[in-house]
């Protein structure tokens, strides 16, 4: 058995390769990997820019009567200098005209009987952008190995990256293992549950823009559970197994592992829910096997197998990780592992949530985030600060 930490280094340390790269529409990019560093081909802004709807001015007229020369939309250009005791009107994210170093709002204005334009405070900011404030022409605004979220998108379609080189996306099989299972659209017997982990894979995956392959049920005899995890080693290049890891008699993942010629990394991870899972390599193929239980697959893919396939798409992936108090005390039995119990968020404190082990995926309905418990702790106080990771 080993630590968790360590099982994670051999994970990422087993990536030798990162995908190959392709160029996809903007419109597909969201959380796929930037494969090339994008730099900026304006300034922004590209011009100066009033930053309010109101009059462009000399800064040293404020205190004047102001004649008004034009009105300035955005994306017009202005036609007529800003002079002595002149302004024009002017619409937000339009370009300042020449002469012009101010922009009153227009709340702060008020025209008089003579047509002119006056100011009514005391003082103002100057409310326009310089020219490329923002960003320079040539700046590197977004990095090779950026996941792309809804704010790099907008950076690369403002500085006109239309189609983004990134990387190919992981082709992942997911496996569901055991004669007790029935797909969800059946009524179990008397004997039998429904398969809700592959579905909870596959959503996990696709939750990463990660498009999946399912291979259905293998049953568990030898032959059934080689034939297919045979067929998923050939047509992907990570594959994720589920069940058939433990000591049972019918248990046959890390067997068949090995006769397949599958290098094991481990069997047994320090880790609670998820002890019973296997992590293997087949020449430049990653394969998992992981817990029957779904709270415990559903862990071991967040903590393993997600940064491992992020890591083959060339991103070294980090949850973002926040401490908040507990609400209130929780004791576990157990210390000998590394927990990961799922919990909820509310007030900015960490709430247990009724939780019966690795098999309660109703518990996780009702969590909206995972902490992390060392081992060797058995006791969280309330409000002492614990590592937590949203889900
Ligand atoms: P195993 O690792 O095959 O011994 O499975 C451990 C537990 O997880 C057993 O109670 C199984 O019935 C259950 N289990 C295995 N696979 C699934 C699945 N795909 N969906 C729901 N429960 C499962
Ligand atoms: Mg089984």
């Amino acid at each position: 058995m080993i630590a968790f930490e360590d099982a994670l280094k051999i994970v990422q340390d087993a990536v030798y390769y990162e995908m190959s790269t392709e160029r996809i529409s903007i419109h597909n990019s969201l959380n796929r990997v930037l494969a090339k560093d994008i730099v900026s081909d304006l300034n922004m802004p590209p011009f100066p820019k009033s930053a309010m709807d109101g009059y462009a001015i000399c800064y040293e007229d404020l205190k004047n009567e102001w004649e008004v020369l034009e009105v300035i939309a955005a994306g017009q250009q202005p036609e007529k200098p800003i002079g002595k005791n002149q302004c024009s009107k002017i619409m937000t994210g339009a370009m300042m005209p020449e002469g012009a170093d101010c922009v009153i709002k227009v709340e702060e204005t008020e025209e008089l009987k003579n047509a002119k334009v006056r100011f009514t405070e005391k003082d103002t900011k100057r409310n326009f952008v310089p020219m490329g404030d923002d960003v320079k022409v040539n700046d590197l605004v977004l990095k090779k190995g950026t996941l792309l979220n809804a704010q790099h998108i907008a950076v690369a379609a403002a500085v006109g990256y239309d189609s983004p080189r990134v990387y190919k996306k992981v082709r992942v099989g997911v496996i569901s293992t055991g004669d007790e299972l029935v797909e969800p659209h059946l009524v179990p017997g008397p004997s039998q549950i429904r398969n809700s982990n592959a579905y909870q894979l596959v959503a996990q995956l696709q939750k990463m823009n990660v498009s999946p392959l399912y291979f259905g049920i293998a049953r568990d005899t030898e032959e059934s559970t080689t034939k297919v995890i045979t067929k998923a080693i050939d047509e992907c290049d990570v594959v994720l197994l589920s069940g058939g890891v433990s000591m049972g008699d019918f248990d046959f993942i890390p067997k068949i592992f090995d006769d397949l010629g599958v290098e094991i990394k481990f069997k047994e991870i320090s880790v609670q829910p998820g002890k019973p899972s296997v992590f293997g390599v087949l020449k430049n193929k990653f394969i998992f096997g992981l817990p029957g239980n779904p709270v415990s697959s559903y862990n071991i893919f967040e903590i393993l197998a997600k940064p491992l396939i992020y890591k083959m798409m060339g991103c070294d992936y980090k949850p973002a990780e926040i401490r908040l108090p507990m609400a209130k005390e929780y004791n576990r039995k157990r210390s000998g592992r590394k927990s990961f119990l799922p919990v909820k968020i509310e007030d900015g404190k960490i709430w247990p949530i009724e939780y019966h082990g690795s098999a309660h995926i109703f518990a996780l309905t009702e969590a909206n985030a995972w902490i992390s418990i060392p081992v060797g702790v058995s006791t969280l106080n309330e409000g002492e600060i614990v590592d937590v990771r949203q889900i």
